[in-house]
């Protein structure tokens, strides 16, 4: 296994349309990287570069220590799975396996041992002598993610392996992958993997670091816990967590004690936010705060932001308040005991930001303005 290196990777087809503009990014040797980011913003575009299936216009790609650029697919020590298993419908899952390893004309029982264990590995012994199209969906997928383990490579890339799988299937996939991806690591072959999806679950269940992109560039790379606490700007904020975070355009006037105001109403963000904003007195910003970070003022207290919920939906263990602030739409997201409690007798309800999660962007250029300074 190596690492992977981009270095100012670009991509621009037909000389007029530029995909991707100049991406660095590094990934480590055995290291899980996850590309998010939403449809059109260059993730596969950057994966087939990786691959060699698209030629690179600028920049490098290193595996290990070499520079691939040049080489054809097949000489870079990469494997792929794609979203359509790209199985060979004539061949049972035997041959579909082995195919790689026999067209380099690897020894007979060299491929026969390296079948099994990766059978084994799977969990798709009994399907051996199946045909592709005596398999679910999720036994392909297997069969796919097979194809590429017996090939040893030096980096595995993924592109959106499981969209064509239902909902539950693609859950128990996402274990299978990240477990696969742990064993590997436990048996001292870790598996260096670039997986690409559109989809912010998948992308923080599994990575363990996650680039998220747009418009092919690189917005932030970091673990699933610090994009989801410490987002670099209102794009990873948006995209990263479910429901999305509110965010909500004012005024706020950092003082010791940080109020923010929108439309005719103000409300105190924290003494915490002092120590991590710093703002000339009163500025325009974006503040933004996660549904799961408002609280719902009991009856009698006027602090929060009042507004009138418009849509209620039940989750079960949790209930999404829909709210009209005036100024903004918001979503809370309280727990069911909580919501049973409150009185809904009249539609108004105050929200109350949790101090210590309230972030502060830069309306105009999105940064988040708000990260501790201290922090590496
Ligand atoms: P993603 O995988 O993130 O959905 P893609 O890498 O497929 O995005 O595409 C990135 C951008 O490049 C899109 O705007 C897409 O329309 C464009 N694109 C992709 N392939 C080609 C191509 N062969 N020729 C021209 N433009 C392309
Ligand atoms: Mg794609």
């Amino acid at each position: 296994m190596a690492r992977l290196q981009l270095r100012n990777l670009e991509k621009t087809y037909g000389n007029t349309f530029k995909a991707v503009h100049g991406i660095n990014l590094d990934v480590e040797e055995g290291e899980f990287m996850v590309l998010v980011g939403p449809s059109g913003c260059a993730k596969s575009t950057t994966l087939r570069m990786i691959a060699g299936l698209e030629n690179i216009t600028g920049g490098e790609v290193r595996i290990g220590n070499r520079v691939v650029n040049a080489l054809p697919p097949a000489k870079r020590g990469i494997a792929m799975v794609f979203q359509n298993y790209a199985l060979y419908p004539h061949m049972k899952v035997r041959s579909n396996l082995s195919f790689g390893l026999r067209i380099q004309n690897v020894p007979k029982a060299e491929i026969s041992a390296a079948t099994e264990e990766v059978a084994r590995i799977l969990e798709i012994e009994p399907l051996l002598d199946r045909l592709p199209k005596e398999l679910s969906g999720g036994q392909a997928q297997r069969v796919a993610l097979g194809r590429a383990l017996i090939k040893k490579p030096e980096v595995f890339l993924f592109d959106e392996p499981l969209s064509n799988l239902d909902a539950k299937l693609r859950a128990s996939m996402r274990v299978r992958i990240t477990d696969l991806h742990r064993r590997l690591k436990q048996e001292g072959k870790p598996a260096t993997v670039v997986y690409v999806t559109h989809d912010q679950t998948e992308a923080m269940t599994m990575g363990d670091r996650i680039c998220v992109m747009k418009e092919g560039r690189i917005m932030q790379v970091a673990d699933p816990k610090t994009l989801y606490m410490r987002p670099a700007n209102l794009f990873v904020a948006g995209f990263i967590g479910s429901p999305e975070m509110n965010l909500m355009e004012g005024r706020v006037e950092d003082t010791s004690d940080p109020v923010f105001s929108i439309g005719g109403q103000s409300v105190r963000l924290g003494r915490e936010l002092s120590a991590r904003l710093s703002l000339s007195s009163a500025t325009n910003a974006t503040v933004g705060i996660r549904p799961q970070h408002f609280e719902v003022a009991g009856p009698g207290d006027e602090s929060g932001l009042s507004g009138r919920v418009t849509h209620v939906e039940f989750m079960g263990h949790e209930v999404y308040l829909y709210v009209d602030l005036g100024d903004a739409r918001v979503i809370a997201v309280v727990n069911a005991e909580a919501y049973e409690a409150m009185d809904m007798s009249s539609d108004v309800v105050r929200l109350r930001p949790n101090a210590a999660s309230v972030h502060v962007f830069d309306t105009v250029s999105g940064e988040n303005i708000s990260l501790e300074r201290c922090a590496a």
